[in-house]
């Protein structure tokens, strides 16, 4: 089996996902759970390959970057032929219903190809990651007959899909947005100037622009903004009103275009209602979230593997490094946060595919009786609260992984870590921009607390305490408990934030860590039960987490928003 294919995607492929829910919600009578599951094995086995195989490749072209050729972006070659590999096994836009040809994959599984493609590389990750979110974003908000021009071609991977929303003065502000979209009789025409646009040069643009009849009263909130599909090619085969002016040039992820669009009265269509532009952006970007959660992943993957290798094969005092107890100790640490973050990852995608497919269940109406539909859709309501608290959750810990591991894989490499060759410098540099962009990782745990504070602990700790009370075995029991009386802690220091809003912004990050501590814990112990091998594991993530997450709750618990005063005098001493 290929290392790509780790035995925790297994895990929940065969064991940690309902999957027999979710075929029958999905596909109602006409399911066959083993043959839909095994599907979904094979889909994964090839990208596995066409990953694994094109590793070597990917890795050695990482210095070259996208080429801006007359109006042309032009992929690196080593990127060119892997999209064509993922093109030809019809991986390129995973998330398009059956009915516009796509394969409709599975958050879960189209979120482990995203993590094999960003093991391999994570620019071309970039480039396909947009690619599933541009899609279903059409597929959710756009009107039968754009969906039924543009997704087959999606599917097919003929067009690829970029999405536009960073201007210069609107970055994390998105209400800052100032490209107009002027409505002339029954048209639509974009006016503005984008930037930092991955795959920029491709065919189908979205973009959140602000309404023209709104403009003044609406400038400065994300009230007024719409989005558009803006195809670079008019269905009549004329040119459209979109050009790419330049190319930036990049820390990493260099083989993955970032573009400057500049649009001048180009042609838009309407994704979604008039001024409800912002809300289904917010459902790509979503999607996209866990996207690069998954990049993050894959980028430790590749970093943990390439550094335990090394630790092994390097011997200094008479033994090999890995040996060391402080190398011993940083390379466990280095497991535990990744795979803290994939529990996170694979549970939040658990989540949205369980949703996804109630979702269709609601639809076939004959089959369902009066309470079944209630309680349906009352889980539905649940898992949206837990999904809209997961997904930030695990941005922030997938990509802030990322960016660890591989500098600790930089330190287990000591100097040959730090010379321009160096593997794990190039993964660390790639790991950079995955906690910047799709919103930082302050935006991140900004939206986790502003779920907490609409009460999205209730649902998620009411999920988590059935899970953790069904654990019978002593020694799991033992784990359990600790992780319940951490989720006691964190209610104890929830509460003091709700007195002032500042101290609560202030003090995100570190409630963000300690909610990732307690969720991640009980799906680690899930895995525990399900493969004994991995009890170590849980174990260690609880008692080290737990330590960290007790000082945390002090320290939330103890402070107040004096200490905004106190930072300011501290920050004050550099004048
Ligand atoms: C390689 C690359 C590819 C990209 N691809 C795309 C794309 O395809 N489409 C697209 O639209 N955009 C894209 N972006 C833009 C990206 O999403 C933005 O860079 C990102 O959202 C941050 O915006 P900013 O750079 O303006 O930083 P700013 O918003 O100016 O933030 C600067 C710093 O201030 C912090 N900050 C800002 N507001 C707050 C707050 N309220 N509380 C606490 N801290 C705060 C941020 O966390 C950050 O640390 C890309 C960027 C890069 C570098």
């Amino acid at each position: 089996m290929s290392a790509y294919m780790g035995a925790a995607v297994l895990l929940y492929l065969q064991e940690l996902i309902d999957w027999d829910s979710y075929f029958s919600w999905r596909k109602g009578e006409s399911s066959d759970v083993e043959v839909d599951r095994a599907a979904l094995q094979e889909v994964l086995e090839t990208a596995a390959q066409i990953c694994s195989e094109m590793e070597p490749a990917l890795r050695a072209g990482w210095y070259e970057c996208a080429k801006l050729e007359g109006d042309e972006v032009v992929y690196p070659p080593h990127i060119k032929e892997t999209l064509d590999k993922l093109r030809d096994a019809g991986l390129i836009s995973f998330g398009v219903e059956e009915q516009y040809d796509g394969f409709e994959l599975p958050s879960f599984v189209a979120n482990v190809i995203l993590q094999m493609v960003s093991r391999a590389d994570a620019g071309l990750m970039t480039i396909l990651g947009l690619q599933a979110g541009v899609a279903e974003d059409i597929q959710k908000f756009g009107s039968e007959e754009l969906k039924r021009a543009y997704l087959p071609r999606f599917a097919s991977g003929e067009v690829m899909g970029a999405m536009d929303l960073t201007e210069p003065q609107a970055g994390s502000d998105l209400g800052a947005i100032q490209t107009r979209a002027t409505k002339d009789g029954e048209r639509y025409f974009i006016d503005g100037d984008k930037i930092f646009i991955t795959n920029g040069g491709c065919e189908i643009h979205l973009v959140l622009a602000r309404d023209g009849d709104t403009y003044d009263q609406s400038k400065g909130t994300t009230k007024g903004l719409t989005l558009y599909l803006v195809p670079r090619t008019l269905p009549s085969g004329e040119r459209n009103g979109v050009s790419v002016t330049r190319l930036e040039e990049k820390l990493g992820i260099h083989g993955s275009p970032t573009a400057a669009i500049h649009f001048e009265r180009a042609e838009g269509f309407l994704v979604g209602n008039e001024g409800e532009g912002f809300k289904a952006m917010l459902s790509l970007m979503n999607n996209a979230r866990l996207g690069v959660a998954a990049q993050g992943v894959g980028i430790a993957e590749a970093a943990l593997s390439v550094a335990l290798q090394y630790a092994r094969d390097r011997v200094q005092f008479g033994r090999a490094i890995a040996e060391q107890p402080l190398m011993k100790d940083r390379l466990a640490k280095m497991t535990l946060e990744l795979e803290g973050s994939r529990a996170l990852l694979y549970r939040a995608c658990a989540l949205v595919d369980q949703n996804h497919a109630i979702e269709n269940a609601l639809a076939r109406e004959r089959e369902l009786s009066a309470s079944e539909r209630v309680e349906l859709e009352a889980l539905f309501e649940r898992n949206d609260t837990r999904i809209r608290l997961l997904t930030p959750l695990a941005k922030y810990m997938g990509t802030e992984a990322a960016d660890s591991i591989t500098r600790d894989a930089i330190q287990i490499h000591g100097g040959l870590g730090f010379m321009a060759e160096s593997e794990v410098g190039k993964l660390h540099s790639d790991a950079i921009i995955t906690t910047i962009y799709e919103g930082t990782s302050e935006i991140q745990v900004s939206f986790a607390l502003k779920e907490i504070g609409r009460g999205a602990l209730t649902v998620v700790f009411e999920a988590l305490e059935q899970e953790l009370k069904t654990f019978e075995d002593p020694k799991l029991k033992a784990q359990a408990d600790k992780v319940l009386e951490g989720m006691n802690l964190i209610l104890g220091a929830a509460g003091s934030l709700l007195a002032d809003f500042n101290y609560a912004l202030m003090s995100a990050q570190s409630l963000a860590e300690v909610v990732a501590s307690v969720i991640a814990g009980a799906e680690l112990l899930k895995q525990a039960k399900a493969d004994p091998r991995r009890f170590d594991l849980a174990a260690s993530w609880i008692s080290r987490r737990m330590v960290d997450l007790e000082s945390r709750c002090k320290r939330i618990k103890e402070g107040s928003v004096d200490r905004l005063d106190r930072a300011s005098a501290i920050i004050a001493l550099n004048d």
